[in-house]
Order: C-alpha cells, then sequence, then structure tokens
C-alpha cells in the first residue's frame, strides 16, 4: 500500500506544477495545461490496463472490461481554480486509477466494468459555470452555457473545438441508466471536521442545498454629528442586527451554516448615517426543507428588525441549489469498506458542490472525504498524508469488493 500511496502522492505533485501560470496552479478548462495533464493522466490510465477516450467536452474516460454488462464509475475532476491546491479533484482521479492499477496488477477482472472519469470542468473558473465537464458526461449539459464567454471573449463552443471536441454534439449520450452501478467519488473534505475527530476518511451523506440571497436595508441618511441617536434610521445598524440573528439561527439549527459575505454600506463616508446597506446571504443545509425553514425565518427576522429600526427591508430571492442525497445502499458499503479496513464509520454532509451532485440524477452515488490539513482547500496550502490516501485506496478496494459480492448475488 505504501508503494501506491507514494506513487499517488508523487503523481498529484507532478501534476500540481502542469499550470497556466509560472509558482501556481492554475489549469482552466481547455487550457494548453489541462490538455497536459490529460496526456499525462491518459497515459497512467491505460498502464492500468483501460482504454481510453475523451469526450466531445475533454472528460477523460478510462474503461478496464469486467466480465458483467453493468458499470461502475469512479472519478472526479482535473481542472483547478486559480492559484490552487495539488489535491481538490486531482486526488479523487489517481484514487480511481490506483483501485484499477491493483486490479490490473493481479490480472483480476471483476463482474462488472469500472470507468474512471477525469472531469475537465467542475471548478469553472474559465467560464465562471460549475460542473461543465460531468454534465456533460451526465447528460445534463445546459445548451445554452455554448455562449458564455472567458476573460478574452472566447466563447465556450470555441473552447471546445480548441479543446478537440464538437460543441454541437455536448449532448446527453443516451446512456441506458439500468447499466450503471453507480458513481463513487473520492475527495479531499474541504473542511476541518475530520481532522477534528481524527478519522483519516469520512462517509459523505449528503451535499448540501443552498440558497443565495441579495438584501437591502433602506433608511436615512444624515449628518453624523447633528441628528441626534434617538430617531435614527441607520441602515448599517439594521444589518449589522441582521448579521448577528444570522450566526444565532444558524448556530441554533444543526448541520447548518449561514454566512453574511458582503456588505456595502451607502453612501459611505466616515461623517454619514448610512442611509442604505446591502448584503448578501448564504444559507447550506443537506435537507431542503431544513434550509428554506431557516431561510424564511431570516426573511421574517431581517423584515422585523427593519420595522423595529423604520427602515425598509427588500429581499431579493437568488439562486437555489437543492440538496443531493448520496444513495444510502451504495454509501452503506462504503461505510462496511471503512469498517472492514478497521476504522470507525464517520458521517458527515458537503458543504461544497462536487461533480458527484451532476452524477446524482444519472445514477446511484456515494462520496468518500479524505481528511486535509486545517480543512484548507483552494489554496496552494492545501495538504494530505500520504497514509491517509493509503487509507483512502484500501476503503475504494474493499468498497470494489463489497459491490462485487452485491453484483454477484442473484
Ligand atoms: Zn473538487
Amino acid at each position: 500500500m505504501q508503494e501506491i500511496s507514494s506513487t499517488i502522492m508523487e503523481r498529484c505533485e507532478l501534476l500540481g506544477n502542469v499550470s497556466e501560470e509560472a509558482g501556481a496552479l492554475t489549469r482552466p478548462y481547455g487550457s494548453r495545461a489541462l490538455h497536459e495533464a490529460n496526456e499525462i493522466v491518459s497515459g497512467w490510465m491505460r498502464g492500468a490496463g483501460m482504454t481510453m477516450r475523451q469526450d466531445e467536452i475533454g472528460n477523460l474516460i478510462g474503461h478496464y472490461q469486467g466480465s458483467g454488462d453493468k458499470t461502475l464509475i469512479l472519478g472526479s475532476h482535473l481542472d483547478t481554480v486559480r492559484d490552487a491546491g495539488k489535491y481538490d479533484g486531482i486526488l479523487g482521479v489517481m484514487i480511481a486509477i490506483a483501485c484499477v492499477q491493483r486490479l490490473h496488477d493481479r490480472g483480476e477482472r471483476l463482474p462488472f466494468s469500472i470507468e474512471v472519469a477525469a472531469f475537465a470542468d467542475e471548478e469553472g473558473l474559465r467560464f465562471g459555470t460549475t460542473f461543465l465537464g460531468s454534465s456533460v458526461y451526465a447528460g445534463e449539459f445546459d445548451e445554452g452555457s455554448r455562449n458564455l464567454r472567458d476573460w478574452d471573449g472566447v466563447t465556450l463552443r470555441e473552447a471546445v473545438s480548441a479543446f478537440g471536441g464538437d460543441p454541437d454534439a455536448l449532448k446527453p449520450i443516451g446512456r441506458r441508466v439500468g447499466d450503471l452501478l453507480g458513481y463513487c467519488e473520492a475527495h479531499i473534505e474541504q473542511g476541518p471536521v475530520l481532522e477534528e475527530r481524527d478519522l483519516p476518511v469520512g462517509i459523505v451523506t449528503a451535499i448540501n442545498g443552498q440558497s443565495r440571497v441579495g438584501l437591502v436595508f433602506d433608511g436615512n441618511a444624515g449628518h453624523a454629528g447633528t441628528v441626534p441617536m434617538e430617531g435614527r434610521q441607520d441602515a448599517l445598524c439594521a444589518a449589522a442586527e441582521f448579521v448577528l440573528e444570522v450566526e444565532r439561527a444558524a448556530r441554533a439549527e444543526p448541520g447548518s451554516v449561514a454566512t453574511v459575505g458582503e456588505i456595502a454600506a451607502r453612501p459611505g463616508a466616515s461623517n454619514v448615517i448610512p442611509g442604505r446597506t446591502e448584503l448578501s446571504l448564504d444559507v447550506r443545509h443537506p435537507d431542503d426543507e431544513v434550509r428554506e425553514r431557516l431561510r424564511d425565518h431570516l426573511k421574517t427576522r431581517a423584515e422585523e428588525i427593519a420595522a423595529s429600526r423604520r427602515c425598509d427591508c427588500e429581499w431579493q430571492p437568488g439562486q437555489e441549489t437543492p440538496a443531493v442525497s448520496a444513495d444510502p445502499d451504495l454509501s452503506a458499503l462504503l461505510a462496511r469498506a471503512v469498517e472492514d479496513s478497521g476504522m470507525a464509520v464517520h458521517r458527515l454532509p458537503s458543504g461544497a458542490g462536487h461533480d458527484a451532485a451532476q452524477l446524482a440524477g444519472f445514477a446511484p452515488i456515494a462520496m468518500l472525504f479524505v481528511r486535509c490539513k486545517g480543512g484548507i482547500s483552494h489554496n496552494p496550502a492545501e495538504s494530505v498524508t500520504q497514509e491517509d490516501v493509503g487509507v483512502a485506496v484500501e476503503v475504494m478496494g474493499r468498497f470494489l469488493e463489497r459491490v462485487k459480492e452485491g453484483a454477484t448475488l442473484p
């Protein structure tokens, strides 16, 4: 196992240098760096006994033939954010390849085929829309996205062509869903929970749903020196009270997180009472009903706070993303694999989005989180230990065994 995990660490290191920017890892969709990464990873997939193809958007798909006609998909993504860490996405692809490599080295064929998917765009760095790669793979591609433009004015249509694909063929692949046993993704946790619990891996229960809202508090601007404290309509004080209410309410609702990440006070001068504030709200929870209840509670509280300060409140609903549950049966097999490896099973939701969410409409999904140092991600300081990577490979190997037992049942 040590050899396998050290190969994975070396490969992550090597891919960490395949970048569009010197001295930082930045690998957007369709870039020269992603092309190079695809070339390198293709070689590793072939070396693990897989046949290869690159689909129209540029996802790399390795196929390890099994004896039955069903397929299990393993994977993650190879693109990165700007100035990224070496493991977000990449680690999951490397673990998937290592699992197939172990089978290949033993000359073992499973009663199902394994497809390793290395998605070409999850982060959405170049076109500002996430999951382009997995959306094409899962037949969820939004046709309107073809006209999105990057920072140089290049359209997605042009980028797809330049990357060797046919932009008019980004359609559902018409796969028979019954063929699929599921999709399992290993990914760094991007949070501190596993580290706090001293566990190398955890089982993802759901990918949190998300509500985004814009809020405006309208009060009355006035002279900071002449308007008495009594009777002020200070829009920033209303916003401040609301921000603390968001924190209090989210703490009172187990499993929820809520954040005000942006705030602007107008007119924005040191000697003027703020007449207007604009803020953002982000609410997440693995259960849509709970998230909606919390969101609605915060709307009521925003209106009450505004009224108590004789301000107006404008609530501007934004993006609503439903939660995606992991498949209980497939996740149970993954949990058994964790137990088989002699560890405690810890279940946790994912606060961040993942390719698995795109695949959920297409196949049962399960996710294995791998502990990462300090919960840091999207940052060059992203770090995992070789020991934890070894554990993840072992768990995934045992997971394949468990799937095999299920697949061979009459
Ligand atoms: Zn990722």
